[in-house]
């Protein structure tokens, strides 16, 4: 087994597990504990602030291609290293190996990304407007950055953040979540390989609130990108008020599904079933409810659940395991009392709906039929391996319900015509909409949300300029 030994990195500096009090690590697959995981200290988080303030310049300040050229060298080395990461993050996290797999190159490639967009953070020249004046826009980094970032996506997420912050001449404290430390610590190895300047990029772990009260509570600290549940995101922008940090927000959602009576609805049906119960259903942007229209209901419900009795549910590192345990027992509780709830209010199960054995965190892929809308289920996020699926009639109906949520990160639709799909993807109140697709995260698209899902993106322009300032000089000559 490949598991790294874990430690806060701090200006290039190592921090051993046994030099720190801390906490445990559990695989979710057992629940039991084989990892130790080293805290921070407050003295650690100063040293972390400062070496990354001492950093900054030289980081600041060096071309563009050559920030490039160590960002593609960091890539490089993940890539080679995918079989070693994928196996410390299936053991930390639970996932099936080859999804460990694919979210590794997946955040090769958003690093590969970004240190091409990172050579075109391009300011512009405005037109005089008294003779002989220079009217000049350039784009500086904001400077000290920090990430917290979440157990469900443990490469994916701070490689969007720290492919952002990185290329756009920012230093980065991150910290990773302590539930999933390990490929944290192989993703930082991997930049100081590729010959990152010490302090440019640091991890910290920790009691969450209070590291990330120290870090947002620093004035040096100019940026924060959270990627989290609703409520931290609250917090966390409050903290950032009182010293008016710029902040990304990439907080929960509760996707709606619509398929229409003109879609493939066999198609839809086997995409959907594999795509929202990928990472157990622990992916912000999963489908997670589904309105199908209530001429191909059963159609969709029948073809969908063979679906969904054919996922072999297991250990991740197993051979044809296709969904693996939930992260944690905290998890495994919120969607025991989300499926209590949905069928108190009448729900039917169609499959699943409890837990698998009583060791890990592994719970039944679980199909519910005939909810009001207003149970749990359908108005909070799941966050798990749970689908609810309800009919629905009209357009505007569904629309409507669809938006009636404070989420609004992702969406989806399935239908033939091209009127629907554009009433569709002007109506939905999201930051992502699919059509026919699940495929609205990639490297060169703005990922993010609109309402209480947060705002920001990462990934596209948009999250190079989440990391740059904005200044304009005008100069008399
Ligand atoms: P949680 O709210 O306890 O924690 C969410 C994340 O925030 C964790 O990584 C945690 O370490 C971190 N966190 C908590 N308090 C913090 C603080 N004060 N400062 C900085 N970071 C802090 O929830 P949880 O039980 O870990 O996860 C459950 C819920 O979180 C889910 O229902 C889902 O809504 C949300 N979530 C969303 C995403 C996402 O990708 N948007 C990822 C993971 C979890």
């Amino acid at each position: 087994m490949t598991y790294p030994d874990l430690k806060i990195i701090i200006g290039g500096k190592e921090i051993q597990a046994l030099a720190r009090d801390g906490e445990d690590v559990y695989d979710p697959a057992t629940g039991e504990a084989f990892a130790k995981l080293p805290h921070a200290t407050a003295d650690d988080m100063e040293a972390v602030i400062s070496s990354a303030e001492a950093a900054f310049p030289g980081w600041r300040d060096k071309a563009p291609l050559d920030r490039s050229a160590i960002l593609r060298k960091a890539a490089t080395l993940i890539r080679e290293r995918i079989d070693d990461i994928a196996t410390a993050m299936t053991k930390e996290q639970g996932k099936p190996l080859a999804e460990s797999k694919g979210e590794i190159a997946y955040s090769a490639n958003v690093i590969d990304w970004y240190a091409e967009e990172g050579r075109r953070a391009y300011g512009r020249i405005i037109p005089a407007s008294l003779p002989g004046l220079s009217q000049i826009v350039t784009k500086e980094p904001v400077g000290l950055a920090a990430a917290f970032t979440p157990w469900n996506f443990p490469a994916l997420t701070p490689c969007r953040k720290i492919g952002g912050a990185l290329a756009a001449g920012c230093c980065l404290v991150l910290k990773a979540a302590e539930e999933t430390p390990g490929t944290a610590v192989m993703l930082v190895q991997a930049f100081h390989d590729a010959g990152l300047p010490p302090g440019v990029l640091n991890l910290v772990f920790g009691n969450p609130a209070d590291i990330s009260s120290q870090l947002i509570d620093d004035r040096r600290i100019r940026k924060i990108s959270f990627t989290g549940s609703i409520g931290v995101g609250k917090l966390l922008v409050r903290q950032a008020a009182d010293t008016l940090k710029r902040t990304t927000m990439e907080l929960g959602g509760h996707g709606p599904v619509l398929v229409f009576d003109d879609a493939d609805v066999n198609a839809a049906a086997d995409m959907l079933a594999a795509g929202k119960f990928r990472n157990a259903g622990q992916v912000c942007i999963s489908p997670t409810r589904f309105y199908v229209h209530d001429r191909v209901i059963d159609q969709f419900t029948e073809r969908f659940v063979s679906n969904v009795k054919r996922l072999k549910v297991g250990n991740g590192f197993e051979e044809g395991t296709t969904m693996g345990p939930l992260a944690n027992q905290r998890r495994l509780e919120a969607i025991e009392e989300l499926v209590g709830d949905a069928v108190e209010r009448g729900g039917d199960i169609l499959t699943g709906g409890k837990r698998i054995g009583n060791a890990g965190f592994f719970f039944e892929p679980t199909v519910i039929r005939g909810l009001p809308d207003d149970c749990r289920v359908m108005t909070e996020e799941p966050f798990g391996p749970v689908a609810p699926i309800v009919g629905f009639r009209e357009l505007d109906e569904v629309l409507n319900r669809a938006n009636s949520l404070p989420f609004g990160l992702a969406s989806y639709a399935f239908t033939s015509s091209l009127s629907t799909s554009a009433a569709v993807e002007r109506g939905l109140q999201s930051g992502m909409v699919g059509i026919n697709t699940l495929g609205v995260s990639n490297p060169e698209g703005p990922f993010g949300g609109m309402k209480e899902s947060g705002y920001g993106q990462e990934g596209g322009s948009e999250g190079l300029e989440a990391y740059l300032e904005t200044k304009y000089v005008a100069r008399a000559s």
